[in-house]
């Protein structure tokens, strides 16, 4: 079960092993950096020289050619996105940031009374969610030691579900959450934890940063007020790809916080009218031209998403995980380090936070033996063997450069002032 063997015949019979040679793999680099940063694939390089073509031949009339589809193009790729979480394809579009995002959905669903007026976030969140829920209420004139409450972790790494319910008092208006923490990997339990703050008439929003193109979710089932993501991690949109916004349909026709003419229904926008006419869907919180090229690669990308299918993604990449894990208890345990992530399957997200005291510096010496993993500080160092393009054997590998690393010692010369990403 953890031998070279196995990971060969892993790899022979692995339903998904022909997408790799679609990547931009480099040879003799183990890159287990996914997700911070996807990989190019050809079909993501093809849908961009496509719109570059469509560009160079139609000039302004690239908005219109195709019947259409580059202007609605936030919608479009809408559509193919809500495919890998279940949702309606009226609820999804492409646009923006996670950042900005965010900022536009507080905005639109942020309306505090003298008695819910509290936004609930987790002390493990990734800090550029916080700093937007902080704008907001700065924006709004709240008092934020009293309007942010965070949901403390007891280890430093994971959170307590029932903390997080149990904290959906009255006085909590809004509880933006991870759907998988981007450290640890844990993955929060979106139906429970969702039902619960709507039992309590909590707006909750999930962030599906870590989550997206490595779990599948229904969100049929558990219909979340909001939702966001990035695409260029697990999506392998390319750096800064455009981002994901969900709106659960129940909210269409409210008032967007932050207009923009993009926004406007298709029939109005170009009437130019200073009344804004928002569309009946999620495009309503578009904002201004959409760019295309940010957007291009990730139409080819997402194609492979559907071709390949979440529910394959996911069991590839829970075997990978085992496999990584299985190899760190026999070979880096000893060593000193550990599993900071959830060995429990539900628990899990795409990577493995191998935990060490000296993570930064083996981080370093492991970019140098060629893995390219990446490194959050304190001590942690994220492994992500992502389906599409790390195998078996790749995991085998990585797990023997590392042990090589701890054992000769020498990566205590690394310099510190190296850049880490
Ligand atoms: C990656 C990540 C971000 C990054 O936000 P951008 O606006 O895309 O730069 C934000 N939040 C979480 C949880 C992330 O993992």
């Amino acid at each position: 079960m953890s031998s070279l063997d196995y990971a060969k015949e892993m790899d022979q019979k692995d339903p998904l092993k022909d997408y790799k040679s679609k990547f931009s793999v480099q040879e003799n680099i183990y890159y287990m950096d996914g997700n911070s940063l996807g990989l190019c694939s050809v079909d993501a390089k093809d849908s961009l020289i496509d719109v570059l073509n469509e560009w160079s031949n139609e000039g302004i009339k690239i908005w219109g050619s195709r019947g259409g589809k580059f202007y609605n193009y936030p919608q479009f790729l809408g559509e193919k996105m809500s495919k890998l979480i279940n949702a309606r394809p009226e609820e999804v579009v492409a646009m923006g940031s996670i950042t900005s995002n965010l900022h536009q959905l507080l905005a639109t669903f942020y309306h505090p009374t003298k008695t819910k007026y509290k936004i609930l976030v987790d002390e493990l969140n990734f800090p550029s969610d916080i700093y937007a829920v902080k704008s907001i209420l700065e924006l709004k004139g709240q008092n934020l030691e009293d309007s942010l409450k965070v949901i403390k972790s007891h280890d430093g790494k994971f959170l307590d579900e029932q903390d997080i319910i149990d904290a959906m008092d009255d006085d909590v208006a809004i509880a933006l959450l991870p759907s998988v923490l981007y450290r640890s990997a844990q993955v929060l339990d979106m139906d429970t934890i969702t039902a619960a703050a709507h039992k309590r008439g909590v707006i909750i929003g999930w962030d599906l940063a870590h989550g997206i193109g490595a779990i599948p979710y229904d969100f049929s089932k558990s219909e979340p007020d909001f939702a966001v993501w990035c695409t260029y991690k697990y999506l392998n949109g390319g750096p800064g790809s455009t981002a994901g916004l969900y709106v659960n349909r129940r909210h269409f026709g409210k008032s967007v916080g932050l207009k923009g003419w993009f926004g406007c229904t298709p029939e109005k926008q170009f009437v130019m009218s200073h009344n804004f006419c928002g569309a009946e869907d999620a495009r309503a919180f578009l904002q201004g031209t959409h760019s295309m090229l940010a957007m291009a690669p990730l139409e080819g990308s997402l194609d492979m998403f559907l071709e390949a299918g979440m529910d394959k993604l996911r069991e590839k990449s829970l075997l990978l995980t085992d496999f990584l894990v299985k190899l760190i208890e026999e070979k880096l345990l000893s060593l000193g380090f550990t599993v900071g992530s959830p060995l429990e399957h539900k628990n899990r997200g795409g990577h493995i936070a191998l935990e060490h005291d000296d993570a930064y510096q083996i981080s370093i010496a492991m970019r140098k033996e060629g893995v390219i993993p990446d490194f959050r500080d304190p001590n942690v160092i994220r492994l992500a063997p992502v389906a599409f393009y790390v195998g078996f054997e790749d995991v085998y590998r990585v797990v023997e450069i590392i042990e090589k690393i701890a054992k000769e010692g020498k990566y205590k010369e690394a310099k510190s002032d190296e850049l880490v990403y």
